[in-house]
């Protein structure tokens, strides 16, 4: 398997640092509003990843964070006049809602940054010993010059970035030694939430919270650490120096990036207002065409949403679904259990589908590829089968493509969650309970269809449903 490294800026070959084990840090996002679709991009890209690695047979250990403390949680908190923790409670009950509509998993573990501060002074302490950060006023920095590799990941000219910023340096008003040093803790202004440490009443810096929780949840070195390219310089850079300072060893063996999202080609800004939450994506599509759209790039190339796109996604998304229900369709009439020679044959033919979905996915998770790869599959089982098939052919290409379906992230075969009949006997049930006047147990089975979506309604002819 390859993973195109942002450090080495190539392709390399997957060796995990224990055997079928994969440790994975995905930077999450901060919760101060509704995820945009730029969010939702690395939740989907890494999620992805995470199912091929499993489908593989790695055992994953997956953390992903939430930044629940930031300036603008706090500025957010102002202006709605809660606490600031109340703003971060509800935007990760938000989020993960919105997780579960693009089918992402729940990670291992989702730490929240404000309950792991004390592992935050820690290693801040550690740096500070090791001479690799200082305190000016109760601020603490980090000292880049310290750090031999500063630089390393996001290849950039460190000289160039220093005269960039050494103008606030030369004028004295930074107390910073150094340009390019960044916080590590900084003290509390009046009125925001803090924390005792130290060197002052405060909050750690934004950098540090991930160095700390990849640590805690998965131990001094990971095999992958990702998010969006915006993460590369300066968050990822930084974490790198302060873990690699701080435990004397390479911290992640790849960094992975996924790029941009524009939508309608242009950049996502607030001066243009062009962000899209994925909540009103969810108004008009179902989440699963979100998800397709986002894999039917590379997670390396920049990706552009538009309405054309969506269009194109849904209906993709349809083929593949259609597929499964026709196949399921054709099991529920078919005369024959057991798959004949020629069968046998034909369902053979199939692996090279699945050959081509895995090299797809081999060669640095090219989920484009991956998608062509189903829709042979697709196209294969559809002219491949008819009211003839056996049960048994049936079934085996339909776990076929919701195994390969399910990688993407992508629900096929959707079960329902309950059955006509069972429809059929609540109703009567109900119908009875009334009769006797027992009406709670008949407002009772109301509910409990309700809850599974099924609708009831009374009328003269007697009792009609539907599926909301
Ligand atoms: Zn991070």
């Amino acid at each position: 398997m390859k993973i195109f490294n942002t450090l080495s800026k190539s392709k390399q070959e997957f060796v995990p640092l224990e055997e079928n084990k994969v440790k994975m840090y995905v930077c999450g996002p901060t919760v101060y509003n509704f995820i945009h679709i730029g969010n939702a991009r690395p939740m989907i890209v890494f999620d992805t990843v995470r199912r091929y690695f499993e489908y593989k047979g790695y055992d994953v250990n997956f953390v992903s964070n939430f930044t629940d403390v930031d300036d603008k949680i706090i500025k957010k908190a102002i202006e709605e006049g809660v606490t600031s923790d109340e703003v971060s409670k509800r935007f990760i009950a938000e989020c993960k809602k919105d997780m579960e509509g693009m089918n992402i998993k729940p990670a291992t573990k989702h730490p929240l940054a404000t309950e792991e501060i004390d592992g935050m002074v820690e290693m801040i302490k550690t740096l500070i010993d090791q001479g690799f950060a200082y305190e000016k006023n109760g601020t603490v920095y980090y000292r880049t010059r310290k750090f031999e590799e500063y630089g390393k990941l996001s290849h950039k000219n460190l000289d160039d970035l220093r005269s960039g910023e050494r103008s606030l340096l030369v004028t004295g008003e930074d107390e910073k030694e150094d340009a390019l040093d960044f916080v590590l803790w900084k003290p509390k202004k009046e009125g925001e939430p803090f924390w005792v440490s130290p060197w002052s009443e405060g909050r750690p810096g934004w950098h540090i919270e991930c160095s700390v929780m990849s640590k805690k949840y998965l131990g001094e070195q990971i095999d992958i650490h990702a998010g969006g390219e915006d993460l590369v310089f300066p968050h990822h850079e930084n974490e790198i120096a302060q873990s690699e300072a701080a435990n004397g060893k390479e911290f992640s063996r790849y960094w992975m990036h996924n790029a941009f999202l524009n939508i309608d080609n242009h950049k996502m800004s607030k001066s243009l207002g062009n962000f899209r939450t994925v909540r009103e994506i969810s108004e008009q599509y179902d989440l699963q065409v979100l998800r397709f759209f986002m894999l039917s790039a590379h997670y390396r190339s920049p990706l552009n949403f538009s309405a054309d796109l969506m269009e194109a996604s849904k209906s993709g998304l349809e083929r593949i679904v259609n597929a499964a229900d026709n196949l399921k369709f054709l099991m529920g009439n078919a005369k024959s259990d057991c798959m004949t020679e020629a069968e046998k044959e034909l369902f053979a033919k199939t692996e090279e589908f699945v050959q081509g979905f895995e090299r797809a996915m081999e060669d640095d998770f090219n989920t484009a590829d991956a998608v062509a790869a189903v829709f042979e599959l697709v196209k294969y089982t559809n002219t491949n089968t008819n009211q003839e098939s056996s049960k048994e052919y049936l079934q085996m290409l339909l776990e076929r493509l919701v195994k390969l379906t399910d990688v993407l992230g992508l629900i096929v075969n959707k079960e329902e969650d309950i059955l006509d009949e069972e429809i059929e006997k609540l109703i009567e049930e109900r119908q009875a309970a009334r009769k006797a006047k027992d009406f709670k147990r008949a407002d009772a089975i109301r509910d409990e269809l309700l809850e599974k979506g099924i609708i009831l309604k009374d009328t003269r002819e007697g009792v009609q449903w539907k599926r909301a």
